[in-house]
């Protein structure tokens, strides 16, 4: 086993969390190193690749038209019993190449001076008087191991994230805390106005939705998402052969997408001694869509500024690391939590009490912003066509405080 030279920061996993923490990081003169255990960064694509308007992600990456597969202009909610609200929106946003927007932030890093290396595998971390000092990691082409001490390690290793639960700030998510997740690029499938469409109700997708994301002329991105403990036994690739009969049976199934994708409550911190954890891996995706591209650029914007500013006073400890986690939760993290509530309220719904509260918010005025969904104005609709909403979403918080 061999050992490297000490680095200001190491990042686990070359996703849009990663690549954007080590790109801002290495852009301020600090020494990063991004491991990504895959060979090729951002292939396999796991993603139905929507992403919002164009403003938000010019923030992070430059959005030419080879990223951009199609714009989304309108949003189509189908209530279980087939009642369709649509809503035409422009420029709401876009299907995006997710395997070349990986690699251009996993490049952008690496022009700001990070250090890439694909099939390398984060394996433990390593502590010096309890507090965490660097990584163990393993070449997976070549099979040796190798230690990298660094001033900070950033767990940016998405849904499968294991370096969260090695630093002590989480512990394993609820089964139904990640939706099991299955979707097919179609071919020869007409999705009119270039509307996003969710579908709903326990036949399509227990405890989630089914999704048409347009691809460009004739193609789509065609899904489902569940809840494992809703779904009697089968699973979501079962889900997805019934929707796609149902939604498109002439078209022509062209990449088979399998993986979970967290739905779960924000973590209560973020960061410790040593140690911050960004994007999926630190449950920043949206609990209510499971949404978690522009989240994990988000996240790691504020991550990065946490930790420019810790080590700028000579120090890593979690103290000075924990702005990050009250910037989080002030801002995006506290939509997250409304959305935490009410998706576990609303998915739990019978066919019938859903179809009231998708008639309600097909009525609802100011529902939508050009963001998507407000959480509020939602639960507001919910509350309206559901009374008992309020009591179980209060139930909701409760609980979950008490488990904290
Ligand atoms: C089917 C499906 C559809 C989705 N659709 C959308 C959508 O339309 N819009 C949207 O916004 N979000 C969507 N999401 C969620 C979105 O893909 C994630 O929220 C987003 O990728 C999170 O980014 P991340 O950088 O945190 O993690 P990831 O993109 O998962 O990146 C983590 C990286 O870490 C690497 N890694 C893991 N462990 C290690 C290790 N030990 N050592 C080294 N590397 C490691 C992984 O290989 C991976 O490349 C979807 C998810 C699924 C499953």
């Amino acid at each position: 086993m061999t050992s490297e030279r000490r680095l200001d920061v190491v990042v686990i996993g070359a996703g849009p969390a990663g690549s954007r923490t080590a790109e801002q990081l290495a852009r301020r003169g600090l020494h990063v190193l991004l491991l990504e255990k895959r060979p090729i960064v951002g292939y396999p694509v796991r993603c139905a690749e929507a992403v919002g308007p164009r403003q938000d992600v010019e923030r992070y990456v430059v959005f030419d038209d080879s990223l951009i597969s199609s714009p989304i202009n309108g949003v189509v909610l189908v209530s279980p019993d087939g009642v369709r609200i649509e809503r035409d929106m422009p420029g709401i946003g876009f299907t995006i190449d997710r395997e070349r927007f990986d690699r251009r932030l996993a490049e952008m890093a690496r022009a700001a001076g990070a250090e890439l290396r694909t099939s390398h595998q984060a394996m433990a971390l390593l502590r010096e008087n309890g507090r965490i000092c660097g990584l163990r990691a393993k070449d997976l082409a070549g099979g040796a191991e190798y230690d990298v001490r660094a001033s900070i390690v950033v767990g940016a290793d998405g849904v499968e994230s294991l370096s969260p639960r090695w630093a002590g700030l989480k512990k394993s998510c609820r089964v139904d805390e990640v939706l099991s997740c299955a979707e097919e690029l179609i071919e020869g499938i007409d999705v009119p106005g270039s509307r996003i469409e969710f579908h709903l109700g326990l036949e399509v997708a227990p405890g989630g939705y089914a999704w048409v994301f347009p691809k460009g002329a004739d193609r789509a991105n065609v899904g489902v998402g569940i809840n494992p403990l809703l779904a009697g036994g089968r699973t979501a690739v079962d889900y997805l052969n019934g929707f796609i009969a149902r939604r498109s049976p002439a078209g022509k199934r062209t990449r088979l997408v399998i993986g979970g994708c967290t739905v779960a409550r924000g973590l209560p911190e973020l960061a410790t001694d040593g140690y911050v954890a960004v994007g999926e891996a630190a449950n920043q995706n949206n609990p209510f869509s499971g949404g978690g591209i522009i989240n994990a650029l988000e996240g790691a914007d504020m991550a990065a500024s946490a930790i420019i500013d810790t080590l700028g006073r000579g120090s890593v400890s979690g103290k000075h690391l924990r702005e990050y986690t009250r910037e989080w939760r002030r801002s995006v993290g506290k939509a997250n939590e409304a959305f935490y509530h009410a998706a576990r309220v609303f998915y739990a719904l019978s066919d019938s009490e859903m179809s009231r509260v998708m008639g309600e918010l097909a009525s609802a005025p100011g529902i939508f912003d050009e963001k998507g969904i407000k959480p509020v104005a939602m639960i507001r609709a919910l509350i309206a066509a559901h009374p008992g909403f309020l009591v179980q979403f209060g139930r909701s918080w409760l609980g979950w405080r008490g488990r904290r």
